[in-house]
């Protein structure tokens, strides 16, 4: 077993993490330390917090630091304030016998003046999350223009979280880095992405075992028709008592008309999109994380970052077109140790997607029934049930009552008083449910009813032809139907994905995304297929509008309009 002196360490460190206790380096930290000391070499460790990965970039960042020098020169981006704090936390422990090293702590949720009047102090090492982090290079007020060292610390979870285009943006706009350290509990396929990008010939270390998928989640999915998903997804809330989940839907006004819906109906939710302004946003986030809310609904953009502990579900209203916004959001649950639940609301002409995500994803998805209405009555009342039996009585002011309890229900029965009970508390549920239909999409034709045991298979065919579905009736819209094609100069190397774009368009004209055809996107331009009658909205809204201090530029495709190439400055640049 070695040591930390032979590892090559600052003596002064060593004083320091003697005091803490640590008398031999873990695995990780013997593995990575002589590698990070050389300063260049790039470096990938896959290891669980808990392993010492913390002091294993914290030790040899404090010993290749110039002290004298007073600007940033080290950068750790990590996936949340609480983490932010405890790595400042636990490099403020080691530096204890090492002069003018100062590190400093940005993250969101917190006054940003303050943590901008920190930077000009001359910190050497920032730790920051990355949406800050952003904030304050927008503002221009962090200079990472000699920041050597980037280490990406916990990696998995900060593109779990949406990070992917920020982390990104912070390795692109750190131009004298010499070397990036990357930690991570799992390695999925995007990681690996952005390290091939990124980074050079990094070494990679393992300790313990790394896991691909996230066990912890259950990925389950409801099959219905279109028109029964709002009433699918009150089922499962219903079916659900003790739910505590976020649910995401596409677009902003999906968001707002369901919380409303369900607020009205009784239900404990609310909404956070894109239109509340900081403080609205910070209010719905306490309540949420408190537990004072039940249900949060978002969409994917506002919910970026998000961070609670204890979800339970994760719902997908409908499922997004792209594979990592479907690990984006069911990485919201199962987290900490946590077990965690993430159910998608299928429609048939939807498999063909959620077959891809399935396979991708590399879990198992389980088809679930809709419950129907006497299986919610019956969950209802077991957990009615049980949250009587689990009811706090010890209060001695009850004993006061009882007397005149026993004497208002001398002429009924226990049993009458639970029926009492029961009734008062869950009557909405047995009237509401009283004639519900089934909400299951079940498969109708003989040859599928003498097949029960692949139910899936004729949807996954025709599923299968969904694409030439669209195309058929695309040909169809060309012909003269009630469709219009319109270009934007707005593509993927916007950082849109499709479902994000489709977000975007929807939100800035407050359209349905059932006014929408096919959506072609390429780098830099995207062809929308748009209802007529809806097409002169759409360009409206967004025609001449700013994104990302660029100008759009959208007009009809077949009109003769100018559909040309402009070079356009990119962010960064
Ligand atoms: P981390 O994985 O960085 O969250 O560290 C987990 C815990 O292990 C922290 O409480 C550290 O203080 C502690 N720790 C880190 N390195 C050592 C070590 N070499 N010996 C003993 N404890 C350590």
């Amino acid at each position: 077993m070695t040591t930390f002196e032979a590892l090559g360490i600052d003596a002064r460190l060593i004083q320091a993490t003697d005091e803490l206790g640590y008398v031999n380096p873990t695995a990780i930290q013997e593995q990575a330390i002589p590698v990070l000391l050389s300063g260049t070499q790039d470096f990938i460790g896959l290891a669980q917090t808990g392993t010492g990965k913390t002091a294993a970039f914290g030790l040899p960042l404090l010993h290749i630091i110039d002290a004298a020098a007073k600007y940033p020169q080290a950068l750790v981006v990590c996936p949340t304030r609480e983490l932010c704090l405890q790595i400042v936390k636990e490099i403020e422990l080691f530096k204890k016998y090492m002069t003018g090293v100062s590190v400093v702590a940005v993250y969101g949720g917190a006054s940003i003046g303050l943590q901008i009047r920190d930077l000009k102090r001359g910190v050497q090492i920032v730790v920051a999350t990355p949406g800050r982090l952003i904030d304050l290079i927008e503002r221009k007020a962090i200079n990472l223009e000699q920041i050597k060292y980037v280490v990406l610390d916990e990696a998995d979870e900060m593109l779990n979280m949406g990070f992917q285009d920020d982390i990104e943006f912070i390795l692109k706009n750190t131009p004298a880095r010499e070397s990036t350290w990357l930690f991570s509990a799992t390695m999925p396929p995007e990681i690996r992405k952005v390290s091939k990008k990124y980074m050079k010939d990094p070494k990679e270390v393992t300790v313990g075992k790394v896991n691909t998928a996230n066990k912890s989640i259950d990925h389950q999915y409801y099959v219905t028709t279109a028109q029964h998903r709002y009433e699918t997804l009150k089922r499962i809330i219903d079916f659900n008592p003790g739910i505590y989940g976020i649910i995401f839907t596409r677009t902003k006004l999906d968001a707002q008309e369901i919380s409303e819906r369900l607020t009205r109906e009784g239900y404990d939710i609310d909404a956070l999109h894109g239109d509340l302004t900081q403080q609205q946003r910070d209010k719905v986030m306490g309540q949420f994380r408190d537990k004072s809310l039940q249900l949060l609904i978002a969409t994917d953009v506002a919910a970026r970052g998000i961070d609670v502990v204890g979800i339970t579900h994760v719902i997908n209203y409908e499922l997004p077109d792209d594979v990592e916004i479907y690990t984006h959001r069911s990485g919201r649950t199962g987290r900490a140790g946590n077990q965690g639940i993430c159910v998608s609301i299928v429609h048939a002409k939807e498999m063909y997607k959620f077959k891809q995500i399935e396979r991708i994803n590399n879990s198992q998805f389980h088809k679930m029934d809709i419950p129907s209405g006497k299986d919610v009555c019956r969950k209802q009342f077991f957990h009615f049930m049980d949250k009587l039996l689990s009811t706090d009585i010890s209060n001695s002011e009850y004993e006061t009552y009882v007397p005149m309890l026993a004497e208002k229900f001398a002429d009924i029965s226990k049993e009458e008083v639970l029926k009492r009970i029961a009734a008062m508390e869950f009557d909405r549920f047995l009237k509401y449910y009283e004639n519900s239909e089934d909400l299951n999409l079940r498969e109708r034709s003989k040859r599928d009813s003498n097949d029960r045991s692949e139910p899936r298979r004729r949807d996954e065919r025709s599923e299968g032809r969904g694409d030439r579905d669209r195309g058929d009736s695309r040909k169809e819209y060309t012909r003269g139907g009630g469709y219009s094609r319109l270009f934007v100069n707005l593509g993927t190397k916007d950082g849109f994905f499709k479902a994000s774009f489709l977000q975007y368009i929807l939100d800035m004209s407050d359209l349905k995304k059932e006014v929408l055809g096919k959506i072609d996107m390429k780098d830099m331009n995207s062809w929308i297929e748009i209802d007529k009658g809806a097409a002169q909205q759409m360009i409206r809204s967004l025609d001449g509008k700013n994104y990302k201090g660029r100008r759009i530029r959208m007009n009809d495709a077949d009109s003769g309009g100018p559909a040309g190439f402009v070079k356009r400055p990119r962010r960064g640049e």
